[in-house]
């Protein structure tokens, strides 16, 4: 018993959990900025680290935030994990550490994530390359450029393209790069992508993690090798959750599998039966057998996600008007929480393209996006089918 690993549930409610002397089941909140010492000698064993403590919250030295982290960090069958106060602090904070060389960032991704690669880190002297999906035979070639770093998402937003992670390990390893996963979409419960040989993943906790949206986080989990260079960019461009929000994160993770299983399911279901009705011209989502990436995102996932998107036959206009009809699907650019939430990415994710980098990057006026929540799957599809009517 004692040797055989726990199973990711177990680890979603069990780990890093501290023992309270007040019996609490889970980590208290400590929601303290700064922590007293016995002696001199006591804090200073701690600043230099001869003993873990606590000492000051924003350095994420408090119980709550070291607990979340341990939790974090078994999600991903990582060493280590750095919890962050968004999922762009994750993602700047590895950029500026891992990245200064010059960084490389394949397929689709989240628009906050293109504009500080493509506008922000420039302006810092950081050199970033672009590939699509479909461009991967220039991977050798961008890869002499200077890149220390490639990043991706897989599944993409919001074509839900799947990139191979093996083949770009394999590549980026062999030219010295590390790689970063983008594992938001995917969740540690569908996609292991340290154990499929990235270096690092990063989280937007704000999404399946967190699950509720109801809290702002990030996550990093991999190596503590890596993480501690972040980890002192991170306390001092301040980038630190709350313990409050740490302990809700927390909460979240304990219910991570069940939550994500089912909106696996329910997502499929929609899928199949949205990929036969009249109005609609294309289903995209990784668990349909005629979905491009399905084969490897059998081969490289354990389930399909929660996220399908719909292109409707028509204009933009009219996808528009299918989105205002919709009673149970909230309007909203996020995804990953209790509750389903559809938008268009011509209007939110991708507003900030040009029409002709949407067209090339393949995303159209007549796409909605489905975050699909934990409704029952039947009134989730009453719903799409009233709109398409
Ligand atoms: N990564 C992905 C895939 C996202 O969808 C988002 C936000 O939508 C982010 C990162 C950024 O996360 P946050 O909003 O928590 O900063």
């Amino acid at each position: 018993m004692q040797n055989k690993p726990q199973g990711l549930s177990t680890r979603c409610v069990h780990t890093g959990e501290i023992e309270d002397p007040q019996g609490s089941p889970h980590t208290p909140i400590y929601a303290t900025t700064t922590f007293a010492f016995a002696s001199t000698a006591d804090l200073l064993d701690v600043v230099e680290g001869r003993r873990a403590g606590n000492l000051y919250t924003r350095y994420g030295l408090n119980p709550t935030i070291r607990s979340l982290e341990a939790k974090l960090a078994s999600l991903e069958g990582a060493e280590a994990a750095l919890a962050f106060a968004s999922g762009m602090a994750a993602e700047s904070a590895l950029f500026v550490t891992h990245g200064r060389e010059g960084i490389l960032c394949i397929g689709d991704a989240y628009g906050g994530t293109l504009e500080l690669l493509a506008e922000q880190l420039p302006l810092l002297g950081i050199p970033t390359h672009f590939l699509l999906g479909s461009e991967l035979d220039q991977l050798e070639s961008v890869l002499r450029q200077n890149v220390g770093l490639v990043f991706f998402e897989t599944p993409t937003n919001p074509a839900l393209e799947i990139l191979d992670i093996r083949r770009i390990v394999e590549a980026a390893h062999a030219h010295g790069a590390l790689v970063v996963v983008d594992n938001t979409f995917a969740t540690p419960v569908n996609q292991q992508a340290l154990a499929l040989g990235a270096d690092l993943v990063v989280h937007s906790a704000t999404k399946y993690l967190g699950g509720h949206s109801d809290i702002t986080a990030g996550a990093i989990m991999g190596p503590a090798s890596l993480l501690a260079p972040i980890q002192g960019w991170r306390k001092n461009l301040g980038q630190m959750p709350s313990p409050e929000t740490a302990a809700l994160l927390a909460r979240s993770v304990r219910t991570l599998v069940v939550r994500v299983q089912r909106q696996n399911e329910s997502a499929q279901k929609i899928a199949e039966a949205m990929q036969h009705h009249p109005r609609v011209a294309r289903v995209l989502h990784p668990g349909l057998a005629e979905f491009p990436g399905h084969r490897l995102a059998a081969e490289q996932m354990s389930g399909f996600g929660g996220m399908l998107t719909i292109e409707i036959k028509g204009s933009g206009q009219d996808a528009s008007r299918v989105v205002d009809r919709l009673q149970l699907f909230a309007i909203a650019p996020s995804l990953g929480g209790v509750e389903s939430l559809a938008t268009q990415p011509v209007t939110t994710t991708h507003h900030g393209l040009t029409p002709e980098e949407r067209n090339r990057r393949g995303i159209t006026d007549g796409m909605i996006r489905l975050s699909v929540g934990l409704e029952d799957p039947e009134d989730l599809n009453r719903d799409l089918e009233q709109a398409l009517a």
